[in-house]
């Protein structure tokens, strides 16, 4: 029995729980003053609107905040800073916005005035402050201090630079006893309370200053602050729409009270700002310097930053697949040059030797000449001997002579042949410093048997006392035959026979010279101009290629081949290569 009393009890206390409709509103000034505030409301409500019951449920901020976080609420009427916190927290709408008919901009009323006692010297900027004690009716109000401190802030003055807030509580009053009682030395009131205050004689009209006033406008109270919108009466995201729509239409169409009234919803963008500047509230990630808050901060920034990355990346990936396929070509260019400065060099080679044997063809009388004389010494030696020995004589001191004999001019035809090898033979050019007198000294005896044949005279005037040339031996014997050659073969037979040719080597200016002097035919301007072209030749079986090979291995030695005519008839090829200190150009 008393089990079913219990349950009836339940069930009436449910059906009634669920017909009752919760408004929350903060009770800044204390639950009495609360209810007494919005009872004109409440009443208008429960009139329009008799199938619900509303009940009015007065909470402080945290209160507030606590009961629209588990949903025990349907509406919530509170100022608009708290009302942005329950908007970004737990989706609360606005559905109306509070209005006062008495200012000229009815729904912007929420500000601030600063006040200090009136003496002389005080305080007239913001900037004044820094230093001061200065009195809140609560840190968290929003028109009692976070609207203040919005301006301070913009004005350079954080609260950390005041020397205290001054935490006063409800009534607002009380920062004016602070400041009579000189617990503060500036004090922060809700637009319009001085002049309540001063209207009910309870201030002095001349006892307070305005810190920071700024011009009021139509506002009829003095401000040191922007205004805000007034008051939102908002619903939560739970509460049905049909009761949302049925209660703002009922809240639009009551009568004002005291000059109070509901009004359309206004934009509370200038609260969020106030939040955003002072990084409080919903803003207050942008305090803590989170990668989040970082980017959220100064995502533009970041996106500069990431689009400018993104922009080098590929900047980079471009350049370096340019500076690869720049390298590919380059390698393959340099791999190409290479391959026909081989096949030149090998050309080249091949030239010289062809020349080098050309040459050894036209010396080949000269060459048996010169083997001709060790062979007939060798067989004069052998001779004498088989004599000697024939004649029953037996002095071995005479055939040890003749054996030594023999041996030593077969050295000397060896020594003749492994030169004439060694002048044929491919090879690499080799430098060494040489003695341009010997170098024509020793290879004038393979051409002077040619020379003798035809009779004309071959003369030296070798220098004797020439600095040493740094050069390829062969290379230069090979330049000197030739020219010996060109000289021989420009030269008639005749009178002018007599004169021959003449070597003459001398230290000039530019370097040491070797001269071929021939009294032959001359050089007509034509074949001057000519001269050193390759396949130029006058010569029925010439091949045109001896010049140009001797200019091209004189000037590889950084030295220069000059040709000359001369006036008495007959021409004068000139060489002239650095002495072996200079690097070859
Ligand atoms: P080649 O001897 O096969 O003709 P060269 O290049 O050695 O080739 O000579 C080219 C030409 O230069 C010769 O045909 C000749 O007309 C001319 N020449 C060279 N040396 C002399 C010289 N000492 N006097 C006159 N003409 C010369």
């Amino acid at each position: 029995m008393r089990l079913l009393i219990v349950l009836c009890c339940l069930l009436a206390a449910a059906v009634a729980r669920a017909d009752e409709v919760r408004i929350g509103v903060l009770a800044y000034q204390g639950s009495e003053r609360a209810a007494r505030d919005f009872e004109p409301t409440v009443a208008q409500l429960r009139r329009t609107l008799p199938e619900h019951r509303f009940t009015l449920q007065p909470l402080d901020a945290a209160g507030l905040a606590a009961a629209v976080g588990r949903g025990e609420l349907d509406f919530v009427v509170t100022n608009p800073g708290y009302y942005v916190e329950l908007e970004s927290a737990h989706g609360v709408t606005r559905l109306a916005t509070l209005e006062s008919r008495e200012h000229a901009v009815p729904t912007d009323s929420v500000g601030s005035t600063v006040v200090v006692p009136n003496r002389p010297g005080h305080a007239e900027r913001f900037e004044d402050l820094a230093g001061r004690r200065v009195a809140v009716v609560a840190a968290d109000a929003f028109g009692g201090w976070r609207v203040v401190w919005r301006e301070m802030a913009e004005a350079g003055v954080e609260p950390t630079r005041l020397a205290a807030l001054v935490e006063t509580g409800f009534p607002m009053e009380r920062v004016i006893d602070a400041l009579r009682t000189g617990r503060a030395d500036a004090g922060v009131l809700r637009t319009c309370l001085l002049e309540e205050l001063i209207a009910a004689g309870r201030v002095r009209a001349d006892e307070f200053a305005v810190v920071g006033e700024r011009p009021a406008g139509a506002f009829p109270c003095r401000l040191s602050s922007r205004l805000y919108p007034d008051w939102p009466f908002a619903r939560l995201a739970g509460t049905s729409p049909d009761l949302a729509k049925a209660v703002t239409a009922s809240l639009l169409t009551m009568a004002p009270v005291d000059g109070r009234a509901w009004t359309a919803p206004q934009d509370y963008s200038s609260v969020h700002a106030l939040f955003r500047t002072l990084k409080i509230g919903p803003y207050e990630y942008l305090s803590h310097t989170t990668l989040r808050g970082l980017v959220a901060g100064y995502w533009p920034w970041f996106a500069a930053a990431a689009a400018a990355l993104a922009w080098w990346l590929v900047h980079v990936a471009r350049v370096e697949s340019l500076v690869r396929r720049r390298t590919v070509e380059l390698t393959r260019e340099i791999q190409e040059r290479e391959k026909a400065e081989q096949a030149a060099r090998l050309h080249r080679e091949q030239r010289d030797q062809f020349s080098r044997l050309g040459i050894l063809g036209e010396m080949a009388s000269n060459i048996a000449h010169e083997l001709n004389q060790p062979l007939a010494a060798i067989t004069n030696y052998a001779e004498g001997m088989t004599r000697y020995i024939d004649a029953g004589r037996t002095d071995t001191a005479f055939l040890r002579d003749g054996a030594r004999g023999i041996a030593g001019q077969a050295e000397r035809a060896a020594v003749i042949i492994r030169r004439i090898r060694g002048f044929v033979r491919r090879r690499d050019a080799r430098r060494e410093p040489l003695d341009l007198d010997l170098v024509v000294r020793e290879t004038l005896p393979l051409f002077a048997h040619a020379a003798a044949r035809r009779g004309i005279p071959l003369l030296l005037r070798l220098d004797g006392a020439l600095p040493p040339v740094q050069a390829d031996r062969i290379e230069i014997e090979q330049v000197l035959l030739n020219l010996l050659q060109n000289a021989l073969d420009a030269t008639p037979d005749g009178v002018a026979h007599e004169r021959g040719i003449v070597v003459t080597t001398a230290q000039g200016v530019a370097g040491v010279e070797l001269a071929v002097r021939d009294h032959g035919s001359g050089l007509p301007p034509e074949v001057q101009a000519r001269l050193f072209d390759p396949f130029f030749t006058t010569k029925p079986q010439g091949l045109g290629l001896g010049l140009s090979i001797c200019r091209t291995i004189v000037e590889s030695h950084g030295g220069r081949l000059t040709a000359s005519a001369e006036a008495d008839g007959g021409a004068t090829m000139r060489v002239v290569l650095p002495p072996a200190t200079e690097e070859p150009r």
